[in-house]
């Protein structure tokens, strides 16, 4: 298996090989295009368009492409040409996060068409006691149900994504070192869900913010980088590596855990991991109001002293005021840019990104925040070689990023798999 999980590419060059090559080309066609016409497709990928028409008469006879009606535009012979796109509803994929925020534990899912676009969801509480097995239980009982309230017949769920908090050995389906109160460690999560579906399908695990960043590879321009690093942070914070559009996971799974990279070597701020002085810990919107609260008096002018002073302050009203200028916002806004700017730092050293991504809370902190994170990491000539520091913030939105990551990846891997093709 590949780092992301798919086969690895096959060398040999028998005709069976070829054609699985050729056909995957052009089912990844349609997965970043609406509708495609013969030509089109013969253009894009040099086959004649004898061989093309074809191969799409296979893929419509099995219900993987389907016809999109005629084209306007007309061809040498004045015909209008067939357009041909994507057969969404072929299969249907279910992406399940279980969240741990606050005290409060939850499972948000949704259920996902070959097109990646959301059809339905779902938000239930676990149920009390929490435990590792009836959690399991409770995400398989959510899978059903999501297919019966969409009349989706079983065996059409070609995949069941999960996405856990913790350390995650993907090609293992295992979860190391979740961080669910209560939990072991070393939990087969994957063997366990597919004996708690009542139908076999694909499962796929893995730590929630690898699918959120996967979510970026939406993007076409993101799709042409070599390599991304994406940092996601709220209450938590994570994030992952993409290397060539594949998961750099790393031997064990720690590749992109951020939120316990140490940034603060004597904090007293204890993290969820058990260690001191991590970026989560350091970052976490919740310190940075704990921290407003705790010094607000000293700023008696600030804008945000008396929602500070009130315990009403939202990071909305910090980003708001940093921008104005305000002392005491600026002051927090920083000290979490010191923080980006010191894991940014070890992340070049480490891998060399094209560009980073911030996911999260703090995409909503504007130009200020990147701005001075980039006049920050580029203070050190060391790290200013040749130009700005490429960052941005993710294109899809927090909330939407999971659902977005785990249906590509989902997909990548359906589309990707030899099984598919004859
Ligand atoms: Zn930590």
């Amino acid at each position: 298996m590949n780092n992301d999980g798919t086969r690895p590419a096959r060398l040999s060059n028998k005709p069976k090989n070829i054609r699985y090559h050729n056909q995957k080309l052009v089912t990844s066609l349609f997965r970043t295009a609406d509708v495609l016409s013969v030509s089109e497709i013969s253009e894009k990928i040099n086959l004649s368009k004898t061989t093309v028409t074809k191969m799409m008469g296979d893929f419509v006879a099995r219900g993987l492409i389907k016809s999109a009606g005629k084209g306007s535009s007309t061809d040498e012979g004045g015909k209008k040409p067939e357009l041909f796109e994507l057969n969404a509803d072929y299969a249907y994929i279910v992406v399940l996060v279980l969240r741990y925020e606050s005290g409060l534990m939850q499972i948000d899912g949704a259920v996902v068409d070959m097109k990646c676009r959301v059809l339905h969801k779902a938000l239930e509480k676990v149920e009390e006691p929490r435990s590792y097995e009836g959690t399991i239980k409770q995400l398989a009982d959510v899978t059903v149900k999501m297919a019966q309230d969409m009349n989706i017949p079983q065996e059409k769920i070609c995949t069941v994504t999960l996405g856990f908090a913790g350390v995650c050995d993907a090609d293992n389906g295992i979860i190391y070192y979740p961080m669910y109160p209560g939990w072991p460690r070393d939990l087969p999560a994957r063997a366990d869900m597919e004996a708690a579906l009542p139908f076999e399908t694909a499962v796929y695990i893995d730590n929630d913010s690898r699918f959120r960043g996967y979510s970026v590879l939406q993007n076409e321009e993101n799709r042409q980088l070599q390599s991304i690093a994406i940092i996601s942070s709220g209450t938590r914070a994570g994030g992952c590596i993409l290397e060539n559009h594949a998961l750099n996971r790393g031997v064990n799974g720690f590749v992109g855990e951020f939120g316990h990279m140490v940034v603060e070597p004597y904090s007293k701020e204890q993290c969820s991991c058990g260690g001191y002085g991590c970026f989560e810990s350091m970052v976490s919107t919740d310190t940075v109001l704990r921290r407003a609260y705790e010094v607000c008096d000293n700023y008696p002018h600030s804008a945000i002293y008396q929602a500070a002073k009130d315990k009403t302050l939202e990071m909305q009203d910090v980003f708001a005021a940093a921008k104005q200028g305000d002392v005491l916002a600026t002051l927090l806004m920083d000290r979490v840019i010191h923080y980006f700017s010191i894991l940014i730092h070890n992340i070049m050293l480490v891998c060399d990104p094209s560009k980073f991504i911030i996911q999260g809370a703090f995409t909503q902190a504007g130009d200020y925040f990147l701005d001075h994170i980039r006049e920050e990491v580029n203070a050190f000539p060391f790290f200013n070689i040749k130009s700005q520091l490429n960052i941005s913030f993710s294109p899809v939105p927090w909330k939407e990023a999971f659902y977005v990551g785990a249906a590509l990846y989902a997909t990548h891997r359906f589309y990707n798999d030899d099984e598919l093709y004859n």
